[in-house]
């Protein structure tokens, strides 16, 4: 029998793992749907920072969050912020939050994340060089900045975590040391980690549109449609969305930020909420940066993207409905201008995308509870970009139904 899969979600996730599947179906005469509402890499996956972060392994949930972080809410415009009027509705999720910076799950979380992250630098690579990508990908590394030596001292559990996983890096004590790998920063930054392995994509969009053409010269295809409901009961899966329904053996929900909408149609109620970010993306040629830099104490970073250069990041919890602060850009722009003095911010175009996230920082990949044939790909969080390739292959295991490469229990569906 023929086998039809439909993928949900044309962001980095869905397109990624609507390649994997239609690549590997193919030779069967097997068929790859992709359905999304707004069109290809509309949502988050269009402006995040294009960073590959392999060697990022620590949650945000980590031990001691809790007492740093009513300090940083206390600023509106700062790295985290929660609007007043919904924090209530943002209680229960916080709650996972805090349970999650517990040490013993920390722990746990740490050691998936790392298992992912190896898979997703082989998976990543394995898909540059399967869609002839290397064109659009910049190995420049990463430097993450700090202002203090107490700063720097604080930072010293992620660098030894990723000395424990043998990841390559080098720290750097002093402004001169940094300004041999960058110039032009302001003297406060002191001391700084770099990365040497880390990669960019030179346009995050460009990148998922790129898998997409190969995508559909593969035989895949897309259908422009918002899903509304999915019914399970039948030997085939239906789903009903705002044109015509869709039959399918399998279904993929890697609907990003909107994704427990549809979960929830199956009884799976998934803690996931939004921590919205922003940037601004300025015209090639407005500062000479030739890495991608973490200002740590301020939450934000800076890359390079398409010759230009996008600088953004921090996290507001405000959920899918509320207008986008624009202002929360411009201060991130505005300081960046203050750290990189020669950077020209004229003409930027601002942005805010949803990332979609679970407490733990893990995506939930696995299937359904209530019908194997329907595979969770999704809340990837600050990495979704990084993680694509592997959550792509991983959704192909379970789909086909064969051993996925890595332990997939720390990522389940059912772990809340
Ligand atoms: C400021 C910022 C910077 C970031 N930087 C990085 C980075 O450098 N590196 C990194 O790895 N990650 C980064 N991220 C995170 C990354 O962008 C996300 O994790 C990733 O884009 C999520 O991809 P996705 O495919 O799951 O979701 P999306 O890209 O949001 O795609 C979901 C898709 O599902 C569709 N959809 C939703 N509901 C339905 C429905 N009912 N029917 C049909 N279609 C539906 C939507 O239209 C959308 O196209 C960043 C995020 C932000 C906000």
């Amino acid at each position: 029998m023929t086998k039809t899969v439909v993928v949900i979600g044309a962001g980095v996730v869905g397109v990624s793992a609507a390649l994997r599947l239609q690549s590997e179906l193919a030779p069967t005469g097997g068929q790859v749907i992709l359905l999304d509402r707004k069109g290809v890499a509309e949502e988050t996956s269009a402006g995040n920072a294009g960073a590959f972060a392999f060697t990022d392994l620590e949650p945000l949930a980590t031990p001691g969050i809790m007492k740093k972080a009513p300090a940083w809410l206390l600023d509106p415009l700062g790295p985290l912020s929660v609007p007043p009027a919904y924090a209530l509705q943002l209680t229960p999720w916080l709650i996972r939050f805090w349970r999650a910076s517990w040490r013993d799950r920390y722990q746990k979380v740490v050691s998936a994340q790392a298992s992912l992250m190896q898979l997703a630098q082989a998976a990543t690579e394995r898909l540059i060089t399967d869609t002839k990508g290397e064109a659009m990908m910049q190995r420049d590394g990463a430097l993450q900045l700090y202002e203090s030596e107490g700063e720097f001292a604080a930072s010293q559990r992620g660098w030894q975590l990723r000395r424990d996983h043998g990841i390559r890096f080098t720290l750097l004590h002093s402004p001169a040391e940094i300004a041999e790998i960058q110039p032009g920063l302001s003297p406060r930054f002191t001391h700084a980690g770099f990365t040497p392995d880390w990669m960019n994509t030179c346009d995050p969009k460009a990148w998922v549109e790129h898998l997409f053409q190969i995508f559909m010269a593969r035989g895949g295809q897309l259908r422009r449609a918002e899903v509304r409901d999915l019914e399970t009961g039948g030997e085939d899966l239906c789903l009903l969305t705002d044109g015509e329904s869709v039959r399918a053996n399998n279904v993929v929900v890697a609907a990003g930020a909107w994704s427990h909408h549809l979960t929830r149609r199956l009884g799976d109620r998934l803690p996931l909420e939004t921590e919205r970010g922003y940037n601004t993306t300025l015209p090639a040629g407005c500062f000479d940066l030739r890495t991608h830099i973490t200002f740590c104490r301020h939450g934000f970073v800076v890359s390079r993207i398409r010759g230009g250069v996008r600088v953004g990041g921090a996290v507001e919890l405000g959920g899918l409905k509320r207008p986008a602060n624009f202002k929360r850009a411009d201060t991130l722009l505005a300081k960046a201008a203050r750290f990189m003095p020669e950077l020209d911010t004229a003409d930027g175009t601002r942005w805010m995308g949803f990332r979609p996230s679970l407490p733990d920082s893990l995506p939930v990949i696995g299937n359904a509870k209530s019908d194997a044939r329907v595979v969770y790909a999704f809340g990837h969080g600050h990495v979704g970009l990084t993680q694509s390739a592997a959550t792509a292959e991983l959704v192909a295991d379970l789909v086909l139904r064969r051993d996925p490469a890595i332990d997939l229990s720390p990522f389940a569906p059912d772990r809340f």
